[in-house]
């Protein structure tokens, strides 16, 4: 891995102009996953692990009640002890009857990449994709504050890689109602604080 400075980036790739306050990273030795094989993998180990996957099941609504949460499905309704809240950019639709919100930064980010690549030709083809994007570029992971039966984990545009690693907090707190990693930095945002969450190493430039 070098960090490369703006002269040192333009030589190898020129349509870039990035300012001198943000930092560009190149990895020689980087790699791919691939995202269908992936899940794919992930759900035969759900499933080898005892896991039943209910695909097809649109939730229309959670409810929490004394005993846990009720989730209403396009099929039927379920009762759980604990909910882990993974639907990313449709997240909010699930949240609002919860009273809770995340503010989505896609326009941001948008606005962000006209900035770096100024001179970028005619798009050659678009494909409409859903992501979520937090609003401190953060992950957040952990139970909603009003409703601790429901633990969020939501990723913020760049998950996948991590998805093993917050599969398996979301599962520890559901469980054991705690974990071992250290996941200050990802707490449930509240909307009607005042005091932001801890601010990420380094900040975020996004
Ligand atoms: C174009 C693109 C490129 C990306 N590149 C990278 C990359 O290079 N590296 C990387 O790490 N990440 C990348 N990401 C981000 C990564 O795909 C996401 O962070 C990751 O998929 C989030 O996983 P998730 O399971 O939380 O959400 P998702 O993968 O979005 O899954 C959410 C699921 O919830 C389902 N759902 C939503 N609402 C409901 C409901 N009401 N009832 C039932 N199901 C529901 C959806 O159908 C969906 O299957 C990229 C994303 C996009 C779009």
């Amino acid at each position: 891995m070098s960090f490369s400075t703006q002269r040192k980036l333009n030589e190898r790739w020129p349509g870039f102009e990035i300012a001198d306050d943000i930092d560009t990273v190149h990895t020689e030795d980087t790699g791919i996953v691939h995202a269908g094989r992936s899940v794919t993998a992930m759900q035969y180990q759900a499933r080898t692990n005892g896991a039943t996957l209910k695909e097809n099941h649109r939730v229309d609504k959670l409810t929490p009640d004394e005993n846990g949460v009720v989730i209403e499905t396009s099929k039927r309704k379920f009762h759980a002890k604990k909910v882990i809240l993974a639907a990313d950019a449709w997240v909010n639709k699930l949240l609002k009857s919860l009273g809770s919100e995340i503010p989505d930064l896609l326009k941001k980010l948008t606005k962000f990449m006209d900035t770096i690549i100024p001179a970028h030709g005619p798009e050659l083809r678009t494909v409409t994709c859903q992501y979520a994007i937090t609003p401190d570029r953060q992950f957040i992971i952990g139970p909603l504050k009003k409703h601790p039966d429901i633990i969020l984990a939501q990723g913020n545009g760049h998950a996948f890689k991590f998805a093993p690693a917050i599969g398996r907090v979301a599962a520890e707190l559901a469980i054991d109602g705690k974990t071992t990693e250290d996941i200050s930095l990802f707490t449930v945002p509240d909307p009607n604080s005042s005091n932001p969450r801890p601010a990420p190493p380094g900040g975020s430039k996004l």
